[in-house]
């Protein structure tokens, strides 16, 4: 068990920071690499789906109130995994406030490696444009208290809503050279808008590639992204916290090679079993089931599963993925208090 004692009472994002580079805390953060939205919030804040995916101050402002409402340690503005994309020209169906935006797969943009191009407005179409501003207002708000998070999608998962999900996973059989070179270039696209957010004052950044449990095996992970996982880290200077859905303990060994700070896991993981592969190598945040516990249970079963990841000594306690949009308040405000009471229990003296 790590000592916490000796360490100064800190803030938010010291906090959060300080646990992506496996450093002492003084008490586990709260994070949430991915979206804490739900109707209720918008609700408060009015600021709705889908206006608060377009318009900055409206994304800045629900996107705050992951702390001001919910007291999370750090504020994750880019709710959906569209922005990028619809920046790229995919075809988005927005959908209204209690759903989420989703790119038409279905119509597919692209269909081979010459097609790929980053087009050169891409950084200031409305909705990657849109996220640099608000994290822009969120810095400026917020940014000596609380960690800001970015996102940027990897390029499997832009693979997905540009080439369509099938396409995507048929030409990784068939061609893994030519799937490659897709991959090359579209890496492009999440670089460029990774550091974009780094100058807008990100503190972190998630990166979603989505070579998710149920799709890919451990040895995919292997063979096409774990070298441009490595290249991200290293062309992205700040904390990277990659996240993938699903049960991925076959590739927590290959994700802990990258040099990204940390990855965001599902609950399908146990939390004891994947610290042992992962090694302290890169920190684990997560992992508080979505469908069933914060969307169906109640605060005691949240609380049950905090405690599961304090106790395997988790670097931050937060939701596995983006949590449904229905979701109670009450049932996220318990992650934070958990944590905190976690910790007077187990006060060393
Ligand atoms: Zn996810």
């Amino acid at each position: 068990m790590m000592v916490f004692q000796s360490v100064d009472p800190m803030n938010g994002k010291e906090r959060v920071l300080a646990a992506l580079n496996r450093e002492p805390v003084d008490r586990t953060p709260v994070c949430n690499p991915t979206s804490v939205a739900t109707v209720e919030l918008m609700d408060l804040v009015d600021a709705p789906f889908p206006e608060a995916n377009q318009q900055p101050e409206l994304m800045a402002r629900l996107a705050a109130t992951g702390y001001t409402e919910l007291g999370f340690d750090s504020i994750m503005p880019v709710f959906s995994i569209i922005q990028d994309s619809s920046a790229l020209g995919c075809k988005i169906q927005w959908e209204q406030k209690d759903n989420w935006p989703t790119v038409k797969m279905r119509e597919p943009i692209w269909e081979q490696p010459d097609d790929i191009q980053v087009p050169p407005d891409f950084l200031t179409h409305r909705d990657t444009r849109c996220v640099l501003e608000a994290i822009k207002i969120l810095k400026r708000e917020y940014g000596d208290e609380v960690a800001i998070i970015g996102k940027t999608m990897g390029p499997w998962s832009l693979g997905y809503h540009c080439f369509g999900v099938e396409p995507f996973l048929l030409m990784s059989l068939d061609d893994p050279g030519k799937t490659k070179l897709c991959l090359d270039r579209m890496k492009e696209a999440t670089i460029q808008f990774g550091i974009a957010q780094v100058e807008a004052g990100a503190d972190a950044i998630t990166l979603p590639d989505h070579a998710t449990g149920d799709l890919v095996s451990g040895e995919y992970y292997h063979r096409y992204l774990r070298d441009l996982h490595i290249e991200f880290a290293e062309r992205i200077r700040i904390p990277i916290i990659l996240h993938i859905c699903g049960k991925t303990e076959d590739r927590m060994e290959y994700i802990a090679q990258t040099g990204m700070a940390a990855f965001h896991y599902d609950s399908k993981n146990d939390p004891s079993e994947s610290m042992a592969i992962m090694q302290n190598r890169i920190s684990l945040v997560g992992n508080i089931n979505n469908p069933e516990t914060l969307f169906a249970k109640g605060p005691e079963v949240v609380r049950q599963e905090v405690n599961k990841n304090m106790d395997a000594s988790v670097h931050l306690v937060g939701p596995e993925c983006a949590i449904p949009l229905q979701t109670s308040i009450e049932n996220l405000k318990e992650i934070p208090l958990a944590v905190k009471e976690w910790h007077q229990d187990h006060k060393t003296n």
